[in-house]
Order: structure tokens, then sequence, then C-alpha cells
């Protein structure tokens, strides 16, 4: 350590200040940051030193060379993959609980993370019209929630069938048949393979125009088979028809697992909820904080109705390991030792509301509709229906539609990635930032038809 004592106080204010002068400069400054920027980054690559150096020192090269390097995805104009900015509540609420640095792994290491985690998990579920007899474990992201339901779905049914998988393993185990949507996301099949599932050995059911599981195409269902469905396809927005679906699995003694990393949110709207009506007779539930939530990285929720396989699928023993608790973290997810995730989605949902919940995610669809409409109105060919908050957009043939997205990226007015839909190469907006506002979108759009008609 270095001779003079450290003033905390004004050291974490200027890590502060820092951050706000960051967030106020977003709107006036490039999305993706230019080469230049980049290029500075060799900057920070100097090799370990033999002597300490001054906090404030290093927080000031980060902010000099870090800060104009990043990418503005907190920002209004950011629609790449499906990204949420930050609300102002759970940025500083997160940022206190850095601070506090709490491990969240037991009870007895933070009776304040376990309750607020607690508390969390009541919102949510109230929020989003689940079960409220359902756990909820916090996670890193979909993929891990994803990964978390699934690991129950396994207990549930290999116990139904006589088998204990986490003390044996799946050697010898009776199958399992794992049926999904032929637009499954990548992560799901990744949770797939890191559960002995694998990612092949799947039923792949046809979908629509829409990526929608197509009901009538199911295969029989049984009390092995875990049925994945979708909230939000990552291209279309679209969500799988439940309501037609979900019963006759369940009536077939199934588990039924829902992706629903950004789209389970539209429950949360009284107008939009209808869109998934259904979903909530499911077993489990993947949903992300980090995306249309609006809470920092990393953060994602795994919701299991019936709290008892979730606890059996993810408890640890050890003898040191003090059992009982009202809320231990480490039974609802893999992790043992994690931050306290569960009070940023806290404190996005106390700064929220009901209300501001709903008007979030109502916001997301409005804007992604207008961005579509002004963008039709110019021509351009829009391929999905936009129920959600996710619009594809095709400029011509492929390889101009890549020449339009690459430009897009270059010119730096927004950012939007590029896909490939149902064998169409497409451009992809995601609205997901409680930041972007109308007139962001006007910009965007307006950006997008100058740079399109510019491109040949
Ligand atoms: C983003 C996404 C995931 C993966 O979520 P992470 O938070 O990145 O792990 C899974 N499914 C869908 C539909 C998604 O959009």
């Amino acid at each position: 350590m270095s001779e003079a004592p450290i003033d905390l106080s004004a050291l974490l204010a200027e890590a502060a200040a820092r951050g706000a002068r960051y967030l106020e400069g977003l709107d006036g400054r490039r999305v993706f940051p230019d080469e230049a920027a980049r290029a500075g980054l060799a900057d920070l690559m100097a090799p370990l030193a033999d002597d300490p150096a001054d906090p404030e020192e290093i927080l000031a090269l980060l902010d000099r060379v870090g800060s104009p390097a990043t990418v503005a995805s907190t920002g209004g104009r950011y629609f790449g993959f499906v990204t949420g900015g930050t609300l102002p509540a759970a940025l500083a609420a997160n940022m206190l609980a850095t601070a506090w640095d709490q491990n969240a792994a037991f009870e007895v290491m933070s009776p304040a993370a376990a309750a607020i985690e607690t508390a969390a998990a009541a919102m949510v579920l109230d929020v989003l019209g689940l079960p409220a007899e359902a756990a909820v474990g916090f996670g890193s992201g979909a993929t891990m929630a994803n990964f978390t339901g699934l690991a129950a779905a396994r207990h549930a049914l290999l116990t139904n069938a006589g088998w204990d998988v986490e003390e044996q393993g799946l050697f010898g185990a009776p199958p399992i048949e794992v049926v999904v949507g032929g637009e499954v996301h990548a992560s799901l099949l990744k949770a797939l393979q890191l559960l002995g599932l694998g990612r092949s050995r799947v039923v792949r059911v046809a979908v629509d125009g829409q990526g929608r599981i197509c009901a009538d195409m199911l295969p029989p269902l049984s009390a092995t088979t875990i049925l994945c469905l979708q909230a939000g396809n990552v291209n279309t927005g679209a969500l799988d028809p439940f309501a037609s679906v979900v019963p006759l699995a369940k009536a077939a003694g199934a588990w039924v697992h829902v992706d629903g990393a950004f789209g389970l949110w539209m429950l949360a709207s009284p107008k939009l909820r209808a869109l998934a009506d259904g979903v909530e007779a499911a077993d489990s539930w993947a949903v992300d904080g980090h995306k249309w939530l609006n809470v920092p990285y990393d953060s994602g929720l795994a919701i299991v109705r019936d709290p008892a396989a979730l606890r059996a699928a993810m408890a640890a023993s050890a003898a040191y390991l003090v059992d009982g608790g009202p809320r231990d973290g480490a039974n609802y997810v893999p992790e043992l030792s994690r931050r306290a995730r569960g009070i940023d989605i806290w404190a996005a949902l106390r700064s929220l509301g009901r209300r501001g919940t709903a008007d979030l995610v109502e916001r997301g669809v409005s804007l992604a509709g207008r961005f579509a409409a002004r963008l039709r109105a110019e021509g351009c060919d829009i391929l999905n229906e936009v129920v959600g908050n996710q619009v594809l957009v095709s400029f011509g043939e492929a390889e101009h539609t890549r020449r339009v997205i690459a430009a897009i990226q270059r010119d730096g007015t927004c950012w939007c990635g590029g896909t490939v839909w149902q064998g169409r190469t497409a451009m992809r907006i995601s609205v997901s930032s409680w930041a972007t506002t109308e007139a962001d979108i006007d910009r965007s759009a307006a950006a997008v038809v100058r740079l399109a008609r510019a491109t040949n």
C-alpha cells in the first residue's frame, strides 16, 4: 500500500462523478467507439507493475482511456442484441451494494442480502403474475436461469422415474426426451449441453413464420418429457402459443420450461399480457434482469413453481454449510459465493412500481412499432409482425443488407446488428432500454434511411 492514507470519500465521490459525467455525455457521442478510441485501449495494457499505484490515478486512467472506448449500450440508441440500460435507482443501489460487498450464498453471511432477495422475489412474482409459491433464484443471466430451471426439471422427472440424478448422475438413468421449438435460443441448447441432456438429442418442433412453435406438430409428450417453450423470440419477439400447448403438456405429465429472457416481462403489462396467455401454467421460467428490466450486468432470474425441485437440484452439502435459514441463496442457483444480484432488481422494482414496470415494457413495444413504421414508410421491408420490442428489417438482397448494416455500424448514430431470419439476411432492432426516447427513434430511423439510400 502507498504511504498516504486513502481518502475513501473523495475516491468514491470521484468514481460517482466520473460515472455521472459518462452517462450525461452519452447522447452526444458515437454509439460504437471509433478506431482511435479503441486503439487507445493499448494504454491500459501495461504489464504488472512492481510497485503499488494511487487509486485516484487508476480511476482517472480508466476513465480517460476506457470511457471513450466503451459501447454506449446504456444510452438510448443502442439496438443491438437485446440490451437494456440501467435504471437510475438500480445503478445507485448497485453502487451502494458494491460498497457493502455482501456474499449472498447463505443468510448467515448476509441477513440483508437474504431479506432483500426475498422481497425482490415476491415483487417479481407479483409483477409477472406468476405463482406466489414459486422459488426465485438470482443468477447471472438467462443462460444460467435456463440451466437452473432445466436442472430442476431433470430432478423432478427422474425422481418420478425412480432415479436420483443428483447422487447417481445420468449414466444408466431412464431417458428424458427434450422437446424444443425450431427457433430455440442458443443459450437453451448450451444449458442442455451443460446438463448432460445434449444439444442434438432434442426433438425440434416446426415453427411458423414468426418462429412460434406449431402446436399441431408436437410429438407425443409424457412424464419423461421436458418441453421448452419461448416467450420472446430473439429475432421476431414472438411468443409461443402457451394457452394451446401448456395444458396438453401438463396433462401428459411433462415439465414445461419457458425461456422468457426478455419477453416474459410482457406479463407486467395489462395491455400486452394476453400475448403470453397461459404461460403462468408452466413449471419453470427463465428471465433476464439485465435486458428489459434495465438493471446492471449481470442479472437473471430462475423461477421454479416447485421450490423443492429447485432446492434438490441446487443444494450443496458440506458440514460447514449452515442449513435451514429462511433464504440461503446457494439453494436457488448454481453458485455458492456471489454478489447479491437481487438488490438491483429490488431497487428497480421499488422505483418503477407496478405502473412503471408496465410502462417500461409498453414503451419499448410502442417505440419498436414507431421505428418499424418510420422505416416501412421509407420503403424498407419489415420482416416480422412487431408484437414486442424486436424489428427485423431487410434492405433487399442479402449482400446489400449486410453492407447497409455495416454502414450503420460505422456511422455511429445508433447500433444495430444483423441476423439471418428463416433464410433471409436482415437487420435486428431491439428496443430494450428505458433511456430510449421518441427522438432517439426518429434520429436513428433517419440515419438508417439515409445510409440505406447512400449504400449501393
Ligand atoms: C438473451 C437471451 C438468452 C440468454 O440470456 P443471457 O442473459 O445472455 O444469458 C436466452 N434466451 C433468449 C430468448 C434471449 O434473448
